[in-house]
């Protein structure tokens, strides 16, 4: 059997080998123990769904503290060119370095690679704890756009010559009155962006068939940026899924307040309303588009409802490649412990899997978690907050999941 890349077929669908070569990120920190054991719990999964007929072909690429340790540079050219080739990509954690030039390098890889759509789906898992009563009725995608917002990193310094020009140029020209020790930060948001972002959330409702996709901004306040993501949202929603789709508004006019069979109910919410709602009532929200700094908080405060972020996965989808990573940072202080919660990564493979097609082993992950969980063997976060459990390792963690696959 050959090993060869993944590539796009002309209708954007992947076309996947039998051994795909994948590029991956170990990371920084805590990656090398969760890499390990994440590879182990994919590579177990894919033998055991297809018994070496398929299997993936690892790739190392470099970026973070081992980029710059190999090349000299935090995220090398080569990596990203080699993530572009290959279409799909993993990684663990990277740190960010503080005061070395280079903003953060989760950022750059997604503004480089144009990687729009952060993609963070929140489902609970049996017997993990939560701080939720009922944590079984929440079950959402977030996707956050990725590329703008205040995360352009377009920022100066208060008294910076630069931040005095520009504050110049306000209270001189565009009639407001800002304090002149003020810093100042921009916020971008565009129509393309906006738009494709919430057309892949659409896609995502309709391919999955979730009831609804929820719009979350701070028009009220923000009315030319958040109102406008939110009025543009509505607006590809028309002219793109037309047939697909109806406003809130038309659910009861129309529709009597039922959902229609194969109709999508396009809502909005003001985000700070949307974070009690999700609390009070999530079955009422199944896909939320918004942008980046909202889809930061929000999709953080989710993972917490179902169990924090060591089991929660996430993927930032571009046009043409996807990078899919574990949602926590690098934990420096359990870094080479082999201790700490490899679900994060492991999720985030099998929702590779599931991008690549192949259903059979991202089912048998998800079920071994559940089934590992619920055996009380657990690591230290989860083993902190269940009564009975048992600590074990990261690795052990990945045997007991390798075990319970079948
Ligand atoms: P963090 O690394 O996510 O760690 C914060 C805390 O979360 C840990 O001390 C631990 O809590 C818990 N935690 C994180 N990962 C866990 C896991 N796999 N299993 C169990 N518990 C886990 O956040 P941080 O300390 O703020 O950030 C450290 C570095 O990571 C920074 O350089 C930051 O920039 C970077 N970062 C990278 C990414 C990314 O690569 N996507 C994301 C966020 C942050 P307890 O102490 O309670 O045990």
């Amino acid at each position: 059997m050959n090993k060869t890349k993944i590539t796009k077929k002309s209708d954007g669908n992947l076309d996947v080998p039998d051994i795909p070569v994948i590029p991956f990120i170990e990371g920084d920190g805590i990656g090398p123990d969760i890499w390990h054991a994440s590879k182990m719990v994919m590579d177990g999964a894919v033998q055991a769904a297809y018994d070496g007929n398929r299997k993936i072909e690892w790739l190392e690429v470099f970026a973070g503290e081992k980029g710059f340790e190999k090349t000299g540079d935090w995220l090398p050219e080569s990596t990203l060119k080699t993530i572009q080739e290959h279409v799909i990509a993993i990684k663990g954690p990277l740190t960010t370095p503080v005061g070395k030039g280079i903003r953060s390098i989760n950022v750059s890889i997604r503004q480089k690679l144009d990687l729009f759509a952060c993609v963070r789906p929140v489902v609970y898992i049996d017997s993990v704890p939560s701080p939720m009563k009922y944590p079984e009725k929440i079950n959402m995608v977030v996707f956050r756009e990725n590329t703008e917002d205040l995360y352009a990193g377009i920022e100066w310094e208060s008294e910076s010559e630069a931040a005095q020009r520009v504050l110049s140029f306000l209270n001189n020209e565009m009639g407001v009155s800002l304090p002149s020790d003020a810093g100042i930060g921009i916020k971008p948001i565009s129509v393309k962006n906006t738009k494709r972002l919430v057309a892949s959330a659409i896609s995502y409702a309709i391919v999955h068939g979730c009831p609804s996709v929820t719009l979350m901004h701070k028009g009220n306040i923000m009315k030319f940026t958040e109102g406008a993501f939110r009025r543009w949202g509505y607006e590809v929603a028309q002219e793109r899924f037309g047939e697909s789709v109806i406003t809130e508004d038309e659910l009861y006019t129309t529709y009597g307040g039922v959902q229609a069979e194969g109709k999508i109910v396009i809502k909005d919410r003001i985000a700070d309303m949307l974070f009690q709602q999700v609390l009070l009532r999530p079955e009422e929200y199944h896909v939320i588009a918004t942008p980046n700094l909202n889809g930061d908080y929000i999709s953080d405060a989710l993972a917490a409802q179902v169990g924090g972020l060591g089991m929660a996965p996430g993927a930032n989808i571009g046009d043409d490649c996807a990078v899919f990573e574990a949602t926590h940072g690098t934990a420096p202080k359990y870094a080479g412990m082999d201790k700490v919660n490899p679900s994060s990564v492991i999720l985030s493979g099998a929702m590779m899997l599931d991008y690549m097609g192949w259903k059979e082993p991202s089912a048998l992950i998800r079920e071994g978690i559940k089934k590992t969980i619920k055996a009380g063997t657990v690591t230290y976060d989860l083993a902190r907050q269940i009564k009975s459990a048992k600590e074990i390792k990261c690795s052990e963690f990945a045997e007991k999941i390798i075990e319970n696959l079948n």
